[in-house]
């Protein structure tokens, strides 16, 4: 019998070594007598028990079972069992959110007196968990430039307990070298955190480079569909016990019904990012090609600084891409204002393309300064390719960049 199995009561499969397009299906169902072939969604606050005398060794923990819907829940445990298997690891504690995956990690592994580095240009709300939050327990937070491996080492010290990175990083597509910062940690006895939200594990498995925890944002592209919040943390058992204690007394879990939209999100996964790539890889393409546009950050283009660490990390090059125009944000501005189908919003990960304008929405909290250090012009435009055609995403493009003035 595998870890990840399929079960039912007439037959059990062994997915041991099952491929990831395999797991991405079946790992982690368990059918009820019920025999449903697609999984249930436990809609249920709490569990009865037979008697007086199971709830005391259920509550002890003597017997095994569910309790409470903010301790385990079958369909949210479903969820949690296939992730872990897609991304390799041995246990996965789901979240109410990306956010809340983050904020149980660090509550989870760090306390007072200890620091944290960190990447300069992760996710904004990251960043404001770590400056107004986490900076009011006596926890240090230090940033780094993500690709300067001499400042990672730098910054670390006798304090220092965890290093936290998005790779590929938004919206410039930088590829960290995961590897030389597992190592880097784990000779500071510190543990290597990996946002991998904008590749899932469907294109990048960090934890196969050395990374210890991983997060998602489930929200982007594991629902893909821009339909539910939800977020996960996956590691080994033993990191992921005091996540799960986190998740439990603090109660940012993940609904049931979310998480059942997660797994049928999973199931179309490695579908989904091999077409978004396909997508993402043309486009860039397509936009160095336009006499407006001087520069295109994709990691898939071959002169992108981060291609050949892309390649080894990463099985495609993911759907997110950034590109400078000519004219500052004026012309930023008028060619997302000029487009007609692709939605404005922030967001990512859905089957809608996105456009965003980084300057002056998720990236402008940041100081002009540390905008230029980290390449983000006024004229640059952020693309979250979708599952349209191409051929419709471009000529979209081209109606805003003929709006230009
Ligand atoms: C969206 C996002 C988050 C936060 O996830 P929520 O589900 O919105 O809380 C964290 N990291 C990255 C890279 C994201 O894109």
């Amino acid at each position: 019998m595998g870890k990840f199995s399929d079960r039912d009561f007439r037959y059990q499969s062994d997915l041991t070594d099952a491929d990831f397009e395999t797991l991405a299906v079946r790992a982690g169902h368990v059918r009820s007598a019920n025999g449903e072939h697609s999984e249930a969604i436990y809609l249920t606050s709490s569990y009865v028990f037979n008697s007086a005398a199971e709830a005391a060794a259920r509550f002890s923990g003597d017997e095994e079972g569910n309790v409470y819907s903010r301790y385990t829940n079958p369909t949210v445990r479903t969820f949690e069992e296939r992730l872990a298997a897609l991304e390799g690891g041995e246990d996965c504690a789901a979240t109410a959110s990306g956010m809340a995956a983050i904020y149980s990690v660090v509550i989870a592994h760090l306390k007072a007196g200890d620091s944290i580095v960190v990447s300069r240009n992760v996710f904004g709300s990251t960043n404001v968990l770590f400056e107004k939050f986490v900076r009011k327990f006596n926890i240090d937070v230090r940033y780094v430039d993500l690709l300067d491996l001499k400042a990672w080492a730098e910054a670390i010290d006798s304090t220092t307990r965890m290093l936290f990175l998005e790779s590929p990083s938004n919206p410039m597509s930088e590829i960290a070298d995961l590897q030389a910062l597992a190592d880097l940690a784990h000779k500071h006895d510190a543990l290597l955190v990996v946002d991998n939200c904008f590749c899932t594990p469907a294109l990048q498995q960090p934890l196969k480079f050395g990374a210890d925890l991983i997060i998602h944002s489930a929200t982007k592209y594991i629902d893909g569909q821009g339909r539910c919040l939800g977020g996960a943390v996956v590691g080994s058992k033993q990191l992921i016990e005091p996540v799960i204690g986190v998740l439990r007394s603090a109660g940012p879990t993940l609904s049931p019904f979310n998480a059942w939209v997660f797994l049928k999100g999973l199931e179309t996964l490695s579908l989904r990012m091999k077409a978004h790539s396909e997508n993402a890889m043309v486009l860039a393409r397509w936009l160095q090609q336009q006499s407006q546009i001087t520069k295109v950050n994709y990691s898939g283009l071959e002169d992108h600084p981060g291609h050949e660490l892309a390649k080894k990390q990463q099985s495609a090059f993911g759907g997110v891409l950034s590109f400078e125009v000519k004219g500052g944000q004026q012309a930023a501005w008028q060619l997302i204002d000029g487009t007609r189908m692709i939605s404005i919003t922030a967001n990512l990960g859905d089957t809608k393309t996105t456009v965003t304008h980084p300057a002056s929405t998720t990236h402008s909290r940041l100081s002009p300064e540390d905008r230029a250090r980290a390449g983000i012009g006024d004229g640059l435009v952020r693309i979250a390719v979708g599952l349209e055609s191409i051929e419709d995403i471009q000529k979209d493009i081209a109606l805003g960049l003929a709006a230009i003035g």
